[in-house]
């Protein structure tokens, strides 16, 4: 669908100051002047592109900086722009949000994963992979833009040629949905993994998308009239509530079939019903009003609120047989963990100073975010700084894996070395044999040094000699604890 700059300024509005916004037209300005005359393969303006990235992450609240960078994030590899000439027009910090999209951009699967197949090691080289991600993007807002990006590059994968749409859907599905997952946002991960579904399964998507064809309509009528149900006995307490009806992502229901044996009358939450309201202790009142109501289903309540899943996510969940002996699943959640369950780590921007907080608190009507800021699982020793919106702003440029670097061998493989590692300690983790005939090195094409220290996302190629043999000066070289070990144990030997 073609947008426009208005499009994202009527988002905007609704909860930036004016200041803010005139940055962000500002920025349209620039890209749409940089990218003038250049289509995108389905035909599209290019200006579109960025223009759809930037509504996604004004979607999300975020603040004009973020924004700016989207409209802005491909200025530099597709509109040959200098980054020098981004940072005297838009500032460093807009200049950073951009340059670190475009390394991030590096990250890609040079393997040919069979996805659901995976050896553990494999997994390991995937999960490796995730975290180079996530080392490369020193600060979140780097992630979020990459993730809106790859979001719009899905919405349009239609146009491109077969083997590039397998590739760039499978690289969603294993790199990029699990990541937005593990950030919280489960919008993002089920729209990136349903977008990628059909090219990465065809047959089992058709599959998929019959089984649920046909019930779709009913389900929802039923469904309308289970809401209008509960409701009804909401209503009586006077508790403030928001209440809907969901429906599964393919993708995620099809991961479920096949966990139960592909039946799927055994899904129960093929369509949920979700109840917002304003705090935990009424959540767990309207819980009691279901169970009064309908008699739940014996091994399916969940408590996420006392006891949140791994990336934070929280709400009660329990699956009742409601009119006529059907089975619906409810799930029930303050407002805060709403935001949270959509939004993930992009919520906490929705506490910045370039907020008009009076704005806000009308748009969300009775409910109040909570104060406290519950930060995901995964950043979860960053959460004794996060106690107010400022010290968060002071943790963007957070490291996650603070000491760790990622580098290829030439096969794409990923190793995983602490930081300020070189080649000797490159050598051992690929084979010991490697490491004691280590005699140099290339990194990324050009020879290196022994003493050379690696960096992100760097190719490491080792060359090894019959003569070479570790020596006392290789103990000053190395980093990991493995590399010291066997150079000492040869050490030892020789010396016998
Ligand atoms: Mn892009």
């Amino acid at each position: 669908m073609k947008r426009n700059l208005s499009d994202l300024l009527k988002i905007c509005q609704k909860y930036l100051i004016p200041k803010e916004i005139s940055k962000i037209k500002k920025a349209y300005q620039y890209a749409a002047k940089i990218h003038c005359g250049q289509k995108r393969k389905n035909e599209d303006e290019f200006i579109q592109h960025p223009l759809h990235t930037s509504l996604t992450l004004a979607g999300l609240g975020l603040d004009s900086a973020t924004i700016s960078a989207g409209l802005l994030h491909d200025t530099v590899e597709d509109g040959g722009v200098k980054i020098q000439e981004l940072e005297k027009l838009f500032g460093s910090e807009i200049k950073d949000l951009v340059l670190g999209v475009t390394k991030v951009g590096q990250v890609k699967l040079t393997k040919n994963y069979q996805t659901h197949k995976l050896t553990p090691r494999e997994l390991a080289q995937l999960e490796n992979l995730r975290k180079m991600f996530l080392v490369m993007a020193r600060d979140i807002r780097v992630i979020l833009i990459r993730l809106a990006d790859r979001l719009h590059n899905m919405q349009t994968l239609y146009a491109l040629e077969p083997k590039k749409q397998k590739r760039i859907a499978k690289e969603t599905l294993e790199i990029y949905a699990p990541i937005a997952y593990r950030l919280g946002m489960g919008e993002i991960k089920g729209q990136l993994e349903d977008l990628a579904f059909p090219y990465t399964h065809p047959q089992e998507y058709k599959w998929t998308k019959s089984l649920i064809r046909d019930k779709f309509q009913e389900r929802q009528k039923y469904l309308d009239k289970v809401i209008k149900n509960i409701e009804d006995e909401l209503k009586k307490t006077h508790l403030p509530f928001q209440i809907h009806g969901r429906a599964k992502h393919l993708y995620s229901l099809y991961k479920k079939l096949l966990k139960y044996d592909k039946d799927i009358t055994k899904i129960y939450d093929l369509m949920a019903i979700r109840i917002i309201t304003d705090t935990v202790s009424n959540c767990y009142k309207v819980l009691g009003i279901i169970h009064k109501t309908f008699r739940p289903l014996i091994g399916y309540i969940k408590d996420y609120i006392a006891i949140p899943k791994p990336n934070g996510y929280q709400s009660l969940h329990t699956t009742i047989f409601a009119l006529e002996g059907q089975i619906v699943e409810i799930q029930i959640r303050t407002y805060a963990m709403h935001e949270h369950a959509e939004f993930g780590v992009a919520a906490h921007w929705h506490y910045s100073d370039q907020i008009n907080q009076k704005d806000k608190q009308e748009k969300r009507g009775i409910f109040a975010p909570k104060k406290e800021l519950k930060w995901i699982s995964e950043l979860a020793k960053y959460q004794q700084r996060l106690k107010s919106p400022v010290e968060f702003k002071n943790t963007l440029k957070m490291d996650f894996f603070q000491d760790r670097i990622f580098v290829f061998t030439p096969e794409g493989e990923v190793i995983n070395l602490p930081e300020a590692a070189g080649p000797i300690d490159f050598a051992y983790e690929i084979h010991s044999d490697i490491g004691d005939k280590c005699s140099g090195a290339k990194v990324s094409g050009k020879m290196a040094s022994l003493d050379y220290r690696l960096k992100n996302g760097e190719m490491v190629e080792i060359l090894t000699s019959p003569k070479a043999k570790p020596t006392r000066d290789w103990l000053n070289l190395v980093k990991t604890a493995k590399a010291r070990s066997r150079i000492r144990s040869y050490l030892k030997k020789i010396n016998k």
